[in-house]
Order: C-alpha cells, then structure tokens, then sequence
C-alpha cells in the first residue's frame, strides 16, 4: 500500500478529499498544521500519475501492509469494569473471568463502548446500587451498555430510551428482548415510576431535565449520574437538590465527576 501525501491551506480541503476519492482512494486521513494548513494523506494499492496534485506538494510514501481486523481486535480488548463486569466486543473469544458477568458490545455503534470514563463510572455505581427488584430507566443508552449490564444483573424491569434513532437502532442489536427500548426520551416514563435511574448525559441536559427526573423516581429512587465536568457541578448539584434529589455521594475521577443522587422517601 502507498500514500499520496500533500498540504493544503483548510479552505482547499474539500475540493481535494473529493478529487482524492474521485481518484479511487481507500482512505483520507487529516492533520491539522499551523496557519490553517491541513496535511492529508490518502491510501491507494498503488501508484499512478499524481501531477494534478503538484501544487500541493504531493509525493508518494510507502507504507507498511496493515492486517486492520487484527488492528481493531487489538484496539477492543476485554475490559475489567469495577467487580463485576467484563465488557468484550462480538468478536472477543477470551473466557470470561471468574465470579464476572460478560457484557457484548458492539463497539462500533453509538456512544458507550466502555472505553469512556463516564461509562466506566456509571457501572461502578450500578453494580453497587442496584436491587433486585428495582425498575431501572436507562435514559440516553447510547451503544445500551448500562441497560445491558443492569439487565445482566437480573433486576425487575429495565427501561432504555435514547433521542438519537440510528443508537437505538443499534442498542436493540445488543440488547436482550426483555429491555424496554425505545426511541424517545423521559417524558415517555411514567410519573413515579422507577426506582433506578441511569444518566450519563452532560450538563445542560441534566440540568434542564431535573424536574422530569424527579418526577418518574418513586420514594427514595436513585440517580446514577456521569458526564458532568467538575466545574459544571455546582449548577448540576443546585438543579437536582432543588428538584428534591440531593446528592448523596459525589466522586471526582479525572476530569469528571460521577453523582449519585437519592429522592426522600
Ligand atoms: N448510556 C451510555 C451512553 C451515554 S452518551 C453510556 O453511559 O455509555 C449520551 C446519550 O444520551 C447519547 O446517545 C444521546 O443521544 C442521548 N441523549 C442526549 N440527550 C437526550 C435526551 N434528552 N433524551 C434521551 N437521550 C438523550
């Protein structure tokens, strides 16, 4: 495999990514340079006559043959999540470790591969604070990892709703027939209702959706929230206390801050 690599001012990049794929590359990649320059480099099998790129300083480098399945299977190792999980991609054939519960995600689809903090954080807590007869609302599952796992737990009911189609369309994939998934939001929860919800948005959203989430807890529900950066947590904490759903625990790890939340009884 070889690459065309050239440099061209940001407003020009367009037009050459086009002319690029015109050319039948396999692939684009992007670097941003200094001064609104952009270096891109584009895969092909093999050489041919590039003189339409010349002004862009275009030359070919060869580049080393790339097993990219292997590549990916290397980038989606196994994941030991708090004492519970293993979460693994579809094609991952190692055993599950002892006393663990195997989660199968697709990494590829939707927010929520188990790489990300947020995620990761959210699972510690589920796997602490779920009840086994608790109805548990995954509200904005993503990739449905925390509705997976809660269902993997064995409780009651979970719920599971996100506003983004193409992310539900994949959870589904992921998800056992039992997970109520739906493409929506809260407001489709019924007023007192759940007594285990799952949050990981940002902010704004949790913010603007404290009422609506203290609405659909039943007496002494939880919240299980991520996605909120430290300097954001005042104003998150402020809107949940004043919605009667005062933090109970807040967790500061790494940039983000994980906030556990109980309703009075
Ligand atoms: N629960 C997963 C994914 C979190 S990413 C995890 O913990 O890894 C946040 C998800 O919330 C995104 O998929 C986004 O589409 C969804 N979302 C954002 N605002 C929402 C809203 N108002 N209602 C429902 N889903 C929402």
């Amino acid at each position: 495999m070889v690459s065309l690599r050239l440099e061209c001012a940001a407003e020009q990049k367009d037009e050459l990514v086009a002319a690029l794929w015109e050319d039948g590359t396999q692939g684009i990649t992007e670097t941003d340079l200094n001064a609104n320059r952009v270096e891109l480099r584009a895969f092909f099998e093999e050489e041919f006559d590039a003189a339409a790129y010349a002004a862009h300083g275009a030359h070919w480098e060869s580049e080393p043959d790339i097993d990219w399945a292997a590549e990916t299977r290397a980038a989606w190792p196994g994941r030991l999540i708090g004492e519970r999980f293993w979460i693994v991609p579809p094609w991952n054939e190692d055993p599950t470790p002892e006393g663990r519960v195997r989660l199968v995600i697709n990494p590829g689809v939707g927010f929520g591969t188990g790489a990300d903090l947020t995620t990761q954080l959210c699972l510690e807590a589920l796997e602490r604070e779920l009840r086994p007869d608790d109805v548990v609302f995954d509200f904005g599952t993503g990739s449905g990892i925390l509705a997976l796992a809660a269902s993997s737990m064995h409780t009651k009911k979970v719920l599971a709703a996100d506003i983004d189609t193409d992310a539900v369309l994949m959870a589904k994939e992921d998800l056992p027939p039992s997970v109520g998934l739906f493409i929506g939001s809260i407001r489709s929860i019924r007023d007192g209702s759940i007594d285990l919800l799952l949050a990981n948005l940002n902010a704004e959203t949790i913010t603007n959706h404290a009422a609506e989430m203290a609405r659909v807890l039943r007496p002494g529900g939880r919240v299980i929230i991520s996605g909120v950066p430290p300097r954001h947590g005042e104003r998150v904490v402020k809107a949940l206390t004043a919605n009667g759903i005062p933090p109970r625990e807040i967790l500061e790890r790494d940039i983000w801050l994980r906030i556990v939340c109980q309703a009075s009884n």
